[in-house]
């Protein structure tokens, strides 16, 4: 996190809050609460938002570029802030300032990365501020993988997506991510979704044995569901495959697929390959943040 001056003089502190992706991603079952349990592997990559915030006296300001989403009350930014107020009233009030590069309604967890973001930033603003755990408690309450953002690195996530363990160890892989123009209906995916039991402990020991042979361990319970909807995806995948990925899944609930491949060259050589070849989708080139991101600090 960096501190930036304006011209009224009141500092503003800016994060760049980066993308993720589920290496694997398994569905346990369904809370009565209409929460499912999951067991995933989360890495953060190198594709980021960045937010702003600056102290205000009250009320939430929220500009900047939302990529599409509204900025209002339905931004999960102006969410965070309004949660984060709610807990430190003593704050007064915050502009926020947006600017969106994860495509939106992707499986890159966009929102919840921006949300996570607006606590660091608020929470850094705040004095005392607040302890991680108690922010965590915050985190959780505007989604299931805000909490993971909070951290930044990789980690295995059990619960609704809240428990959190770190992993050490993985090597920075280079991705190809290819984002189809397709909308992926959530909620139906997980009301058609075949359930897995977890064997995470066992793939982690054996990922980490064996780093470069990503595909014995990718496995998302949601991509055979989305991608009989989207055959469009499959299509992807297959293409991937044959131009040497090591493994390809698709991230979350989709529709971003993503490649894993041996070098960034090699990647951005695929990258490029596949802007013509998809002309119509979003293709980005990028790696795993495998080492702990600079976390919080002015
Ligand atoms: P996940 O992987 O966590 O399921 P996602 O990457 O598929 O999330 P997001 O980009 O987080 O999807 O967007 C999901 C929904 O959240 C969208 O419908 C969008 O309108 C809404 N949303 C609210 N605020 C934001 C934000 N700041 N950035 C992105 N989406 C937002």
């Amino acid at each position: 996190m960096t501190t930036r001056q304006n011209s009224s003089s009141d500092a503003s502190l800016l994060l760049e809050v980066p993308a993720k992706i589920n290496f694997w991603l398994e569905v346990l079952n369904r809370r009565p609460d209409g929460y499912h349990n999951v067991s995933s592997l989360m890495l953060p990559i190198g594709i980021h938002d960045r937010v702003t915030a600056a102290r205000r006296e009250r009320g939430i300001e929220l500009g900047g570029d939302g990529g599409g989403v509204p900025l209002d009350r339905n931004n999960l930014a102006w969410r965070a802030a309004e949660i984060f107020l709610g807990a430190r009233p003593d704050l007064g009030g915050v502009r926020l300032e947006l600017t969106k590069r994860i495509p939106v309604a992707a499986g890159l967890g966009g929102g919840s990365a921006d949300a996570a973001a607006v606590l660091l930033l608020l929470n850094r603003l705040a004095e005392p501020p607040l302890s991680l755990p108690d922010l965590a408690r915050l985190a959780v309450q505007l989604g299931a993988d805000v909490p993971f953002f909070l951290r930044r690195c990789p980690a295995l996530a059990t619960g609704i997506g809240e428990i959190l363990e770190p992993i050490h160890g993985l090597p920075p892989y280079p991705l190809v991510l290819i984002k189809a123009p397709v909308a992926v209906a959530t909620a139906l995916v997980y009301s058609r979704l075949k359930l897995t039991r977890g064997g995470a402990r066992t793939r982690i020991a054996t990922l980490l044995a064996h780093p470069w042979e990503p595909r014995r361990h990718l496995v998302n319970d949601l991509e055979a569901v989305t991608l009989e909807m989207h055959p469009r995806l499959k299509q992807i995948k297959a293409w991937l495959y044959r131009r040497g990925a090591l493994g390809v899944l698709m991230s979350g609930s989709g529709p971003t697929v993503f490649a894993v491949y041996r070098t960034l060259p090699e990647a951005r050589a695929i990258g490029s390959e596949a802007d013509n070849e998809w002309p119509e989708c979003w293709v980005g080139v990028t790696e795993v943040l495998a080492s702990p991101s600079t976390g919080v600090g002015r």
